[in-house]
């Protein structure tokens, strides 16, 4: 009866599911990985360009400014010459004015602080005493100067970039300025207020008390921001990059550098999330160019996988059928291509091999007589049915102790078992190796003699009588036997037919007084 496998996972299965287990963890580490090293890519990226963006634009609001300051400069050179000139002072305001847009307004101011000369004209100033907070400063100053932001009393937003006039020899005369109004048309507008605000990126511009110069959204221009963390730096001279919430909790990359001359600061920023949309795309890419691999990898692997647990899954059924005969042959033909498979299937083909060997004794066993080691009635049996399978003609010997009994009273029964090992032993030392000797049962025996005809067998029998007689016994007596002889075919077909004719034959020789042979064609006849 076979007992049903248990249910349990088998090897290959087993293999499988680590090695599937073990790509997808490599490739979602693989894919993790990749991402973490595209987001900072993409962020550094962003952070970098920024940087580069403010850092550019600081330098040209610098060239800016020290250009404007350079063509007030070599106005109030010539202004030292011919202060009290009207039409210079106006053709030099009007030169500042129209030469380039660095201006909104220029004004020449005398040491009282009474506006000489203004352009454009149309301002209406000349003669009056100067209120504005930059000319004021530059009174006080008298020397080249950029002010700090300021609202004029028509409500604009300027920057006032002034210079002090000497005389050849150091008087002071007064100052020359320009006005630079932030929220209208000039070079430093044209630098700072336009820009493309692509992916939600824009630039602002504080001063140092942190008001906002520039600023995308024009309702905030002039209004204080907030503390952050870039701000302090890049006023503090700093020129760098960093993450930054802004004032709206938006998560921003900026990039930012300081304007020496005028001690303002130049954010460029741009909102992560935008940064990082094309993140998506990219990792579909990484995702669409690993699968395959990632496939074929598996595929690969599923392969192996089959091969490793082929050998050992073959050699696993077939143990659970080793008692069957073709088990060994079927052992054979398993392909055990790597150590411990081949090692199991040595070990299993030799435990075929003992367990066979095994089997064989204890069939031996089976068929041998204990007391004698003849042959008992089933090897009989076994050797009856090779002989008459293979056509092959014998004689039969049937041999009972004559009196045996006696033996038995007189002696003992033990004795008696070593009477009948010594009879043994005679039969043996008297037969052939091809003859078959059993005992079958008691004290009678059978010998098979292959090939050999009646009237020879008939004279084996004399010759084993004769020996037996005069042969000393353990019980320190001798003992005769009877025999009766047949012979297979011998015209008759059945096996038992032969057996009883040689036991009748027998039956006539202890009638006939004991201790003689009797040939079975003869009790026939
Ligand atoms: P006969 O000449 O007619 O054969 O006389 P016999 O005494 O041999 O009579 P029978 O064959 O009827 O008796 C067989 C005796 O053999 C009976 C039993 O005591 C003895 N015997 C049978 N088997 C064994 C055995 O295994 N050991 C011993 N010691 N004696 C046995
Ligand atoms: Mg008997
Ligand atoms: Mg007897």
């Amino acid at each position: 009866m076979r007992i049903p496998p248990p249910l349990r996972p088998n090897l290959r299965r087993l293999v499988l599911s680590v090695v599937v287990l073990t790509a997808l963890i490599m490739l979602a580490t693989a894919f993790h990985a990749s991402y973490r090293v595209q987001r900072h890519m993409l962020m550094d990226n962003a952070l970098e360009s920024n940087h580069a963006y403010a850092a550019k634009l600081a330098e040209s609001v610098e060239g800016f400014l020290d250009a404007a300051q350079q063509q007030l400069a070599h106005s109030a050179e010539v202004l030292g010459e011919g202060f009290d000139d009207e039409s210079v002072l106006l053709k030099e305001s009007e030169r500042l004015w129209l030469q380039t847009d660095s201006f909104n307004a220029v004004g020449i101011t005398d040491a009282q602080g009474v506006i000489r000369a203004t352009a454009p004209r149309q301002l209406h100033l000349a003669g009056q005493v100067s209120q504005s907070t930059g000319g004021q400063q530059a009174l006080e100053a008298r020397r080249p100067l950029i002010s700090a932001p300021y609202l004029s009393p028509a409500g604009n937003l300027i920057v006032f970039l002034s210079h002090p006039v000497f005389t050849r020899k150091g008087k002071y005369l007064g100052y020359v300025g320009g006005a630079i109004r932030l929220k209208h048309k000039n070079i430093l507008n044209s630098l700072l207020g336009k820009h493309y605000y692509r992916d939600g990126s824009y630039i602002y511009v504080v001063d140092q008390t942190r008001r906002l110069l520039y600023h995308p959204d024009p309702a905030r221009l002039g209004t204080m921001v907030g503390a952050n963390a870039i701000i302090d730096n890049v006023l503090e001279g700093g020129s760098g990059s960093g993450s930054v919430r802004n004032s709206q909790g938006i998560d921003m990359l900026a990039g930012y550098a300081p304007v020496p001359l005028a001690g303002w600061g130049i954010v460029a920023q741009r909102p992560l999330e935008s940064t990082l949309a094309p993140l998506d795309s990219l990792m579909m890419n990484v995702l669409g160019r690993t699968a395959p691999i990632a496939l074929l990898t598996l595929l690969a692997f599923w392969a192996l996988a089959y091969f490793i647990a082929r050998p050992l899954s073959l050699l696993a059924r077939q143990a659970r059928q080793m008692d069957a005969s073709p088990a060994a042959a079927r052992i054979q033909r398993i392909r055990s291509w790597y150590f411990e498979a081949a090692e199991l299937k040595r070990a299993m083909l030799i435990g075929i091999a003992l367990l066979q060997q095994k089997l064989g004794a204890a069939h031996l066993d089976a068929q041998t007589d204990p007391l004698t080691g003849l042959q008992n009635r089933r090897g009989l049996a076994r050797a009856l049915d090779g002989l008459t399978a293979l056509q092959r003609p014998f004689s039969i010997l049937a041999l009972d102790i004559d009196h045996f009994k006696r033996v038995n009273d007189t002696h003992g029964h033990d004795i008696g078992d070593v009477v009948l090992q010594k009879l043994a032993g005679l039969l043996r030392s008297e037969s052939r190796p091809s003859d078959i000797l059993c005992r079958n049962g008691g004290e009678e025996f059978i010998v098979l003699l292959p090939d050999t005809r009646e009237d020879a067998a008939a004279g084996i029998a004399e010759r084993l009588r004769r020996k037996v007689e005069t042969a000393d016994m353990p019980h320190g007596d001798t003992i005769t036997i009877s025999l009766g002889v047949s012979h297979w075919p011998g015209g008759a077909a059945a096996i038992e037919e032969v057996l009883k004719r040689a036991d009748q034959a027998l039956y006539r020789a202890k009638k006939m007084g004991r201790n003689q042979v009797v040939r079975a064609s003869e009790t026939t006849l």
